[in-house]
């Protein structure tokens, strides 16, 4: 276990991909690893909208929030 709350981990320029901008607020973007693959779905820190982040493509598209999916995978992490 961690001993404080300072972040351990960090990527470092040679392990990143690239950035996705989001298409609802420019100025907020995803930072992808060099090892990321698949779809993701985060929500927007600025104006709270989902997006899908497709990791292979570097794309990033508006989409609706995953419902339920909180309550199912509660305890998986
Ligand atoms: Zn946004």
């Amino acid at each position: 276990m961690e001993q404080n709350n300072q972040p351990s981990l960090s990527l470092s320029l040679d392990e990143i991909k690239g950035i996705i901008q989001y298409p609802c607020c420019p100025k907020q973007n995803a930072v992808i690893a060099l090892d990321a693959h698949g779809r993701v779905s985060v929500q927007c820190a600025n104006c709270g909208r989902f997006l899908l982040i497709d990791n292979d493509r570097m794309t990033a598209s508006i989409t609706k929030p995953c419902k339920g999916v909180a309550a199912r995978f509660k305890n998986a992490g």
